[in-house]
């Protein structure tokens, strides 16, 4: 049985006031609850004060991107060092709004990824189809060719600590979600790469979360399909009622 991890993506929202207000609210919204684990992923700036409010509990706090750089001139850039250094667990790479907005590419969230494992942090990785590609059938084909670019060069045992979102783009900040068993044949794609790439062993161990529009009102029916380990949640999260009930699914 793979543990589930619901994590928040609180992208770029929240000061760290608002961050520290968010985190006294949803405690003890969650304080009974150690059936899955947890995690936050506020913007840099957050990062010291959701670590330091998280202090105490199990729940874990990631960056949402990191440059595979150790230091340098790169201007507004973080290194994985620095996440581990402010407390951090967890590290998204390659989220779509990435992918999109700021030019990365399967190559670039290898060479991340390779990095935040050697750097002992827990990469989430993301994957996911634009809707033309979905209309074009191509979901399959998308989601083998980011993952065996993705996972190259890292063996079986470097990849234990990894975790993938599967996050059709089409469904993130839409309101649309993917059917759960849209979901969990994609994560059958993801897990069969990840055999490919490290193993069967390390590939059933691993959790593949669904990401794109979960709410309170679809989490139950996305989280009791086996195929998938968990969610990351963006707009939902940013409300700890809200992020809490989906905790609670
Ligand atoms: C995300 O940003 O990873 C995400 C899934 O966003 P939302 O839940 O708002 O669709």
């Amino acid at each position: 049985m793979r543990r589930k991890l619901i994590a928040a993506n609180w992208k770029m929202c929240k000061t760290p006031d608002l961050a520290r207000e968010f985190v006294a609210a949803f405690l003890p919204l969650v304080k009974d609850h150690p059936r899955d684990d947890i995690a936050l992923c506020p913007s840099y700036v957050c990062l010291p004060a959701v670590v330091e409010a998280l202090r105490d509990t199990q729940i874990g706090v990631g960056g949402q991107n990191m440059f595979w750089e150790k230091e340098g001139a790169y201007t507004g850039e973080i290194s994985a060092a620095m996440l581990r250094a402010v407390g951090c667990s967890h590290v998204i790479i390659g989220h779509s709004e990435r992918r999109q907005y700021f030019g990365e590419t399967d190559d670039t969230v290898n060479r991340k990824l390779k990095v935040a494992l050697a750097a002992g942090l827990q990469p989430i990785v993301c994957v996911g189809e634009v809707l033309e590609e979905r209309e074009a059938g191509l979901t399959e084909q998308v989601l083998e060719r980011q993952c065996n670019i993705a996972f190259s060069e890292i063996s079986g045992v470097e990849a234990v600590p990894l975790i993938v979102a599967y996050e059709p783009v089409w469904a993130i900040g839409t309101g649309k979600t993917a059917t759960p068993q849209m979901a969990a044949d994609a994560h059958e794609v993801i897990r069969a790469q990840a055999a490919k790439a490290f193993g069967e062993e390390t590939a059933q161990a691993m959790r593949i979360l669904y990401g794109g529009s979960v709410k309170p009102e679809n989490a139950n029916a996305l989280m009791s399909k086996m195929e998938i380990d968990g969610a990351l949640v963006g707009g939902a999260s940013l409300d700890p009622k809200s992020f809490s009930a989906i905790v609670h699914y």
